[in-house]
């Protein structure tokens, strides 16, 4: 265990709070997953970073950490206050496949994308559909008191439960998306726990249930997994910030009406003690909507160049409760403090082949970055100590690589494998090889201390015709990208 102790911002209380496990030495959190009818965007990947960073730092504190996250391949619909189609059954109809197929496909393409923002495996990913049994039967232990059946399903009445909605901060009747979208229901913020298949349809994925063939609820499909595999209470519970105003309220109500012997009104049995949110990554131009054509997927931003652990640079920039404005800029500028780093380490491991040595007082640096990540998980002033452990040269290489591999630790960034020629992606839209690139660079160079800037804006424009754009502004000299 370090000795700082580990603070983090419960959504539940709008505090910052000192983390103190349930179980001794423990530490177990459920990161709500992707519903997989579409690949995620870099928004959604921002909430796994996040996540990833939170688990490390648990490890880092000595913790034995147990993170599960779900994946979401049934009952999640298009409107998240219980309206509109199931997100999944939506797609397989419109593109005419099983809805086995398309969950398989974009759980594969989601954990590709985990793979390659290095966000460890949690312990166990969770398939909504393998649960919808334990879904069932969490549903009626709290139907008699909790719940009411319309045609259209079970639904959950909020007003059986103490104080709900105060994480969203919101009273019953209020709050987005509460427009009465369902006859009959006793209270706006009801929604359904069991979707009955509506008489004449049928559903590529449906279940028996006491209430009638269907789906589970969204909502429901979260408090089982979380409870089944971390028990209640557990530690932390994350998500998009989205979730703080109907999901994880939902949830939550479902909870307590589940762990009723403790009372309705403790923190206890909300489900879990620490309830924490990312802020979104914003696009002004909306590209991060998965309807317009080309959104912005992990996948698009290597095709242009860039490696994705630069993605998750700039996401370490922005303290998490922040939100992030997105723009190819920022990101630009988050690859090449990347590759300082990776060229950093890269000289330090020269340094230590030639034997450098000395004294240093390297843990003061470790002190600092415990005090920064322990402060509800400040990764940009953990990043600034980092670059101080890589930068100072009088830390002897061994020990500042050592610093470096704990504090990479936590935040990821791979720096004891990456090589600076790994960094390098090669536009899929350039239409020159890496080493003609290189060429013209060499020459462009030569012709610029030669102060020919005919011919270096002559070799500029060629690049630029092959889809290579020049930037100068780069303090590493070398670098190209694609144009837009
Ligand atoms: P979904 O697949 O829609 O359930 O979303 C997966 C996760 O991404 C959830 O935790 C959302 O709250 C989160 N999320 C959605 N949009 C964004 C965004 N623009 N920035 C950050 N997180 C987001
Ligand atoms: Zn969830």
């Amino acid at each position: 265990m370090t000795t700082t102790p580990l603070h983090l911002f419960n959504s539940l209380t709008r505090k910052l709070e000192e983390f103190q496990p349930v179980h001794p030495g423990e530490a177990r959190v459920y990161t709500c997953g992707p519903t997989v009818y579409n690949y995620p965007h870099i928004g959604n990947m921002r909430a796994y970073v996040f996540a990833d960073v939170l688990g490390r730092t648990l490890s880092f504190k000595g913790y034995d950490l147990t993170h599960v996250i779900n994946i979401t391949d049934v009952g999640h619909l298009t409107d998240d206050a219980d309206a509109g189609e199931d997100k999944m059954e939506k797609m397989a109809a419109e593109r005419a496949q099983s809805i086995w197929d398309i969950a398989r496909h974009y759980t594969e393409a989601y954990w590709a994308d985990v793979k390659a923002l290095n966000i460890r495996q949690p312990a166990r990913w969770t398939i909504a559909t393998e649960f919808v049994p334990a879904m069932i039967e969490f549903a009626k232990g709290i139907a008699d008191r909790h719940c009411y059946e319309l045609d259209s399903g079970l639904y959950f009445d909020v007003s059986t439960v103490a104080d709900y909605g105060r994480l969203a901060r919101a009273h019953t009747d209020e709050g987005e998306g509460r427009i009465e979208t369902v006859e009959g229901k006793r209270n706006a913020a009801d929604f359904a726990i069991w979707r009955k298949t509506p008489p004449g349809e049928t559903r590529q994925m449906e279940w028996d249930s006491p209430w009638g063939r269907g789906a589970p609820g969204w909502h429901l499909e979260c408090s089982v997994m979380s409870g089944e595999v971390l028990g209640f209470p557990f530690d932390i519970h994350t998500g998009g910030i989205d979730h703080r105003e109907i999901h994880h309220p939902n949830e939550i109500a479902q909870n307590q009406a589940h762990c009723c012997t403790n009372g309705l009104d403790t923190a206890e049995n909300s489900g879990a003690r620490i309830w924490m949110h990312n802020n979104f990554l914003v696009e002004r131009s909306g590209k991060m909507s998965k309807s317009s054509g080309e959104f912005l997927r992990l996948q698009l931003l290597i095709d242009k160049g860039y490696h994705p652990l630069a993605y998750r640079m700039l996401c370490l920039q922005a303290h998490y409760r922040s939100e992030l404005e997105f723009s190819w800029e920022g990101l630009g500028a988050a690859l090449t403090r990347l590759k300082r780093l990776v060229m950093g380490v890269e000289k330090l491991r020269e340094r230590e082949e030639k034997g450098q040595d000395g004294t240093f007082d390297v843990a003061k640096y470790i002190r600092a970055f415990d005090e920064a990540i322990s402060q509800d998980i400040n990764t940009s002033e953990a990043l600034t100590v980092l670059e101080l452990v890589i930068g100072v040269s009088a830390i002897p290489p061994v020990q500042a690589l050592d610093a470096v591999e704990k504090i990479d630790a936590v935040l990821g960034l791979e720096l004891s494998s990456l090589a600076r020629a790994d960094l390098r992606i090669r536009p899929k839209a350039a239409t020159i090889t890496e080493a003609e690139i290189e060429a013209t660079f060499a020459a462009r160079k030569e012709a610029r201390a030669a102060k020919d800037f005919s011919t270096s804006d002559r070799l500029r424009d060629e690049l630029a015709a092959k889809g290579v754009e020049v930037m100068d502004g780069d303090p590493l000299g070398w670098d190209w990208r694609l144009g837009e």
